[in-house]
């Protein structure tokens, strides 16, 4: 009945426990909050359960997909934007001027809004018009520019240190080598899940754009289970990356968009050396996983969650069963269906036999 649901729901959240007896969270649910940035983080854990079944281990995913601006890098764009205030770069009415194709973008766009900042956005001119449609209707001034490699002064990156040079009160935030970002991920993403799980986590792992997820989350538990757990030679933070020359020795181009780098960024800076390993996850398997999470695990999510998941699912078969594996769900599949679930781009990046035949009925764009 409503009212024992009701009473089951209260108790529950009274004792902060989750989830409650019909299976439902309450890890959001934890009271009220000051803002938009006060949603940011705190994401769920979700075990996912299929995977989890068929490996006899706790396959867990971070669900960062329910930040406000969609994305895990809402958390980093808190984070350097609170970093500017406290270092005094940035006061009432000032800019944030930043250097981005996607997630930070967005969660920049978001963040300036609430708290009253103007949010400049510099992008290469190959990408979608949705982006820069997104973008704009979220407040920011956005700057297609000619996509011209790292070295090239011209670069989107440069033009947009160049922009918050020239402007007073105005902070590029320079995601890839602030450290700001790697903090936000030491201060709320590594904490949540050592409370999440309790302590029980065998192994992490996660794919890199700046860095900043896997170098924070990486130095968090690292630290906490020296303290805590001693054997820390269970732990395996996995390196999970398309394009590394130093690391795999693999250089390559992937489908999956918002990772890989060509350059040790401060923000994974010596951090590289508390990783245990690394893991190669083929496009195929990415895209393949996208369609799994979806029909097994009702979860509609982008290809660097998936290719997250696909790495998880490798490293609690090689663990064997019992162990916990943690991952980051890092964004839905909203921004990329035109391209994930369509036949033309499927055959034209040749990954249309690497969907299984009972899940070809997914591919309706
Ligand atoms: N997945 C997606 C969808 C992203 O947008 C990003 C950030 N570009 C990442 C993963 C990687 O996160 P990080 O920058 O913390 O390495």
């Amino acid at each position: 009945t409503f009212t024992t649901t009701a009473r089951r729901a209260a108790q529950s959240v009274a004792e902060m426990e989750a989830p409650n007896a019909y299976g439902i969270g309450v890890s959001k649910a934890q009271g009220v909050v000051k803002g938009l940035t006060g949603a940011i983080g705190n994401t769920p854990l979700i075990r996912l359960n299929h995977i989890s079944d068929a490996t006899g281990c706790e396959v867990l995913g971070k669900a960062e997909f329910m930040n406000p601006g969609g994305s895990i890098k809402d958390r980093a764009a808190l984070f350097v934007v609170k970093d500017a205030e406290e270092k005094g770069l940035l006061k009432t009415g000032g800019t944030v001027v930043e250097g981005t194709a996607g997630n930070t973008g967005i969660g920049l766009a978001h963040v300036c809004r609430s708290k009253g900042y103007k949010c400049v956005i510099y992008m290469p001119n190959t990408q979608s018009q949705g982006k820069i449609d997104l973008l704009r209707l979220l407040g920011a001034e956005v700057y297609p520019v000619p996509a011209v490699a790292f070295d090239n002064p011209e670069n989107y990156n440069h033009q947009a240190k160049r922009h918050a040079e020239r402007l007073e009160n105005a902070v590029w935030t320079n995601q890839f080598d602030n450290i700001a970002n790697r903090q936000a991920h030491i201060e709320t993403t590594g904490p949540e899940i050592w409370a999440q799980t309790k302590g029980k986590v065998d192994a992490f792992t996660c794919a890199t754009g700046t860095g900043g997820t896997l170098a924070g989350v990486t130095r968090y538990l690292k630290t906490v289970s020296d303290v805590f757990l001693g054997g820390s030679s269970w732990k395996r933070a996995a390196f999970v990356y398309p394009v590394w020359g130093k690391l795999t020795e693999r250089a390559g181009s992937s489908i999956t968009e918002g990772i890989g780098q060509g350059r040790v960024t401060d923000n994974l800076g010596q951090d590289i050396d508390l990783l245990d390993g690394s893991m190669h996850i083929s496009d195929e398997k990415s895209i393949e996983q996208v369609y799994r999470c979806l029909d097994e695990e009702g979860l509609y999510l982008g290809a660097s969650s998936c290719l997250n998941v696909a790495a998880a699912k490798e490293l609690a078969e090689n663990l064997g069963k019992g162990h916990t594996v943690v991952t980051m769900l890092c964004d839905g599949a909203y921004r990329y269906a035109d391209r994930l679930f369509s036949k033309k781009w499927l055959t034209e990046k040749k990954l249309l036999g690497a969907i299984p035949k009972h899940l070809e009925k997914y591919i309706v764009l």
